[in-house]
């Protein structure tokens, strides 16, 4: 059986995947857009063919009730998505390893994609998902204690609590 190998770009994060892998989805959704900075294109796979031969670096991120997001918390790199339900991990495509054979299927929430780019590949464009999508706020998550301990992000924060003190202390 073929086996596909991928990794984050640090190397933080090293797979295999021992089974067939799904074909490629390009997302437009909202979430995928700002994961990615663009759009997703993913493969996906059993969790059972799924083997992580290094993860130290490997975070989760609740990105909706339903699902996570695994990025690496030292390069950045999007990695996965899995859904609460199901058996299938989704696997970003760009971070596997040498030719995958690997075709791209359709585009899905397409509605929500950016304004800046045409999809002009002739690949079917769905959209009916995304009116739902773009309606449902995202709930509140907890910063990943990587971020809350970078210097940058706690100055800035500093910062927003000096300004809010300030305008208190101006009405009063
Ligand atoms: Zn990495
Ligand atoms: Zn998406």
């Amino acid at each position: 059986m073929t086996s596909h190998h991928g990794s984050c770009l640090c190397g933080g994060i090293t797979y295999e995947v021992t089974g067939k892998l799904r074909e490629v989805i390009a997302c437009h959704c909202n979430q995928c857009r700002k994961t990615s900075g663009h759009f997703v294109a993913a493969t996906a796979c059993d969790d059972n063919d799924l083997k992580f031969i290094k993860l130290d670096t490997l975070t989760w991120y609740r990105s909706s009730e339903r699902a996570e997001r695994g990025f690496c918390n030292r390069c950045g790199s999007t990695m996965f998505f899995r859904s609460d339900v199901g058996n299938m991990t989704a696997i970003m495509a760009g971070t596997l390893d040498g030719p995958s054979g690997l075709k791209m299927s359709h585009h899905i929430h397409c509605a929500t994609k950016g304004d800046y780019f045409e999809i002009t590949d002739g690949l079917e464009q769905r959209s009916a998902e995304c009116a739902r999508r773009i309606t449902e706020t995202p709930p509140l998550q907890p910063r990943a204690p990587e971020a809350r301990t970078c210097p940058r992000r706690l100055r800035a924060r500093r910062h927003s609590e000096e300004r809010r003190m300030v305008k208190q202390v101006t009405h009063l």
